[in-house]
């Protein structure tokens, strides 16, 4: 759908092609920087995060100039589905890999040798395996010419000892530069370091790279960060929560992924387990079901995800603490790859750290490294906790570590924006209670105890432990006998993050602190914190909200969508992404040129299927009895369908006393374009006689006299009316205050 704060263009040849072949009409950030730059046979480095849309910075050059890209990449599994995909638009590309039949082989030789594909994607193995770049130093290419021009290596952190994921093989790519001196190179990675770019740059011998590092932060995710109290009790709600909806749910063990999965099935959700102690077969079936939108829930370690591209992961859960930022970004990245919105859910314990450093220490000790190898890695999991204890904006801290600003004092977007925390009442008393038992048990037994052992006291335990060591005697015994055990030791962690309490020796027993003393004196408050179930509608993004009935319209395209997907044999977020099957069930257009103007629709899709999901969003709105041809009238409007939420029920309170925009902008953090969004509904909502705050009076006139002409449909041709820079903001104040009076 067209914006109307960027206009459509389709003049330029990327443009043209990205909307006829994908139906995009707009480019993403530093989308058209990278394409221009591979067009023009530079070299550059592509910083984008993970659903940044790096892989249309390689696959629209070639449709611009006929010039083949040899497009490197680890990622066999994902290959298939980048050409089934590309295919269904019309898109000539090839994949040679390990894991191609023969069948395979032989159509992409016959689309290289008669010269019509326009992109080879290839395994590094394969490129350099024998003979194969003296192949390519021959081969033909659609735009004539020989040999060829354009490398585009994918993953490129792989090549780097500092990146989290290291191929050697990708080292020898090296030699790329040496036998094709005459190509560009250009490399795409969201691992967004300093080493790692630099190392990028220099293995691959880049020539005055352009270096395109886009923003990492991620708007679409909502972040949470959720004291563990009770793991699988959480990770059901959760799960139950976002029902009908993928979620990864990620483990620190094979055994975790085994026993919470087991749980989940008990509770009678269809969740799967997946680790690398698994078969390849039992694997592959796993993720194919994934990614069919077949199962919904997988638990998994880290070797989930490598080999996953299932678009819609709406949420992603940490059943445990991830080593390192690098890898919650990584994980948490999966969700919402398509833009819309998705969750991130990370049930921290403090007692993760530990379980992380004794595994640190074990494989140093198998791999006989000295323990001070370590070092690195022990650093990389102090900021992870850090950013899971502390109580900064998650997408300022997240920004912040990959060395970007934040510029919102409120993203409104994660577990701190939105004020999901509750400090528990009494917060220092129960501090006090639970330090005081460390010391007494300390002075009763002359050393200290685990956090297990102090909690069993203070609840009042008869168990041997307590019993016979005479524990049942001190001061604290049973002192807080109300308390769960989950909930007493998510304090205990609370304290240790909060530096008021520590571990100490080889037992890591818990030990008091100077600080420690100040909180029994009554010197230090302390507030511990308790996660309050979330809002349902959190987060504040320029989405579309659908209506119950317009959500069964969306689940059946959904299953129309699955159908053609299970025909073609691919997965169903190639044949579209939700974010089109939502708009679709938004507008419910009745013609192809309707559907056409729906973004994701290109022209080979459209002429493919286009007539059976019209016919099945006909259906629907019969049986729903809801109009076609929705929402097309006023596309300025229409991403702000959105139902009330608290966010903007705040914005609107702050309208009533007649702030500007800007203001709002500024107390808020949202978006200047949500912002204005919300003026004009409330506005139109509301009907103000006076809206001088926002729009003088001279140019309301003119406004209103141009939009009187053209009509109110669009704000582009009022613009072009009025022929000047007269910005967006005000004209939709001004037409939303024409049609608040009945006009338009
Ligand atoms: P990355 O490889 O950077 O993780 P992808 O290339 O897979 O990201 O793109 C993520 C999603 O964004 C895909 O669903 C893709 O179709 C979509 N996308 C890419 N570019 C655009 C664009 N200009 N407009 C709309 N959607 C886009
Ligand atoms: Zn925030």
């Amino acid at each position: 759908m067209p914006s109307p704060v960027e206009p459509t263009s389709t003049q330029t040849p990327v443009a043209e092609a990205v909307h006829r072949v994908w139906g995009f009409s707009t480019l993403r950030p530093l989308q058209s920087e990278a394409i221009a730059a591979a067009v023009e046979g530079r070299d550059a480095l592509v910083v984008l995060p993970t659903g940044g849309g790096k892989s249309l910075c390689y696959q629209a050059p070639p449709l611009v100039d006929g010039d083949l890209t040899v497009v490197v990449s680890p990622l066999i599994s994902l290959m298939k589905d980048q050409t089934d995909g590309l295919a269904l638009n019309d898109y000539p590309a090839v994949a040679l890999h390990s894991a191609c039949t023969d069948a395979e082989l032989a159509t992409a030789r016959e689309m290289l040798s008669e010269g019509r594909a326009r992109l080879m994607l290839v395994s590094p193995e394969r490129l350099l395996g024998a003979g194969f770049m003296d192949w390519l130093g021959r081969i033909a290419q659609p735009s004539g010419r020989v040999g060829v021009r354009r490398f585009a290596i994918d993953e490129a952190h792989c090549i780097s000892h500092w990146g989290h994921d290291f191929r050697p093989e990708y080292r020898r790519l090296a030699t790329l530069r040496e036998r094709f001196p005459e190509a560009s190179i250009q490399a795409f990675t969201a691992t967004a370091t300093e080493r790692v770019r630099a190392d990028i740059v220099a293995q691959l011998g880049l020539r005055d790279a352009e270096v395109l590092v886009g923003t990492f932060d991620r708007p679409n995710l909502v972040y949470r960060v959720v004291p563990r109290v009770d793991r699988d009790a959480q990770v059901a709600e959760i799960v139950a929560r976002r029902a009908g909806e993928a979620t990864i749910v990620y483990c620190i063990s094979r055994a975790d992924t085994e026993a919470l999965a087991e749980d989940l099935r008990d509770r009678g959700v269809n969740a799967r387990a997946y680790h690398a102690g698994l078969s390849p077969d039992q694997r592959r079936q796993t993720q194919e079901e994934f990614t069919r939108e077949r199962l919904d829930v997988v638990v998994a370690t880290v070797a989930f995800g490598m080999g996953i591209d299932r678009s819609n992961v709406r949420c992603v859960v940490h059943a445990a603490l991830p080593k390192s930022i690098e890898a919650y970004q990584q994980e948490t990245g999966r969700a919402g790859r398509d833009g819309l919105e998705a969750e991130c859910v990370l049930l921290y314990s403090g007692a993760d750290a530990e379980r992380w450093r004794r595994l640190f220490e074990r494989s140093a000790e198998e791999a006989g490294v000295p323990p001070d190898a370590n070092a690195a890695q022990f650093a990389l999991l102090d900021e992870m906790q850090r950013f899971a204890a502390g109580m900064v904006c998650r997408h300022k801290a997240l920004s912040e570590h990959f060395g970007q600003a934040y510029p919102f004092p409120n993203c409104n977007a994660c577990d701190v924006c939105l004020d999901e925390m509750d400090v528990v009442e009494g917060s220092t008393v129960l501090a006090q209670k639970l330090l005081s038992c460390v010391a007494r048990l300390h002075q009763h037994s002359g050393c200290g105890f685990g956090a297990a052992h102090v909690i069993g006291v203070v609840r009042g335990s008869r168990a041997e432990r307590v019993i016979s060591r005479g524990h049942d005697q001190v001061s604290t015994f049973g002192l807080l006998r109300d308390v769960p055990q989950a909930t007493l030791t998510s304090y205990v962690h609370q304290l240790l993050d909060a530096g008021v309490l520590e571990r100490d020796g080889e037992y890591r027993t818990l030990a008091l602190n100077a600080a420690s003393y100040e909180v029994m004196r009554g010197e230090r408050e302390v507030s511990l914190k308790r996660a309050r179930a979330p809002v349902a509608e959190s987060g504040e993004r320029e989405e579309i909200v659908l209506s119950a009935e317009e959500h069964r319209v969306f689940e059946a395209l959904r299953s129309l969508r699955r159908e053609i997907a299970d025909e073609r044999g691919v997965p169903p977020y190639v044949v579209f992404s939700d974010a089109t099957l939502r708009e679709l069930a938004a507008i419910r257009p009745s013609t192809p040129e309707a559907m056409s103007g729906v973004r994701g629709v290109g022209a080979a899709k459209l002429a493919s299927f286009g007539e059976r999901f019209l016919a099945c969003i006909a259906a629907s709105c019969e049986e729903l009895g809801l109009e076609s041809d929705a929402n097309v009238v006023a596309p300025a409007r229409a991403p702000k369908r959105a139902k009330m939420t608290p966010g903007k029920r705040k914005t609107f309170e702050r309208f009533r006393r007649g702030d500007r925009i800007v203001e709002v902008v500024r107390e808020t953090g949202l978006a200047l374009s949500t912002v204005s969004g919300h003026l004009a509904d409330w506005i139109e909502a509301e009907s103000p006689d006076d809206v001088s705050a926002w729009v003088d009076g001279a140019t309301y006139e003119r406004v209103a006299s141009a939009a009187r002409e053209v009509g109110m449909e669009f704000l582009r041709p009022i613009r072009d009316r009025l022929g000047d820079e007269t910005p967006y903001e005000e004209i939709r104040v001004v037409v939303a205050h024409l049609r608040s009076k009945g006009e338009g």
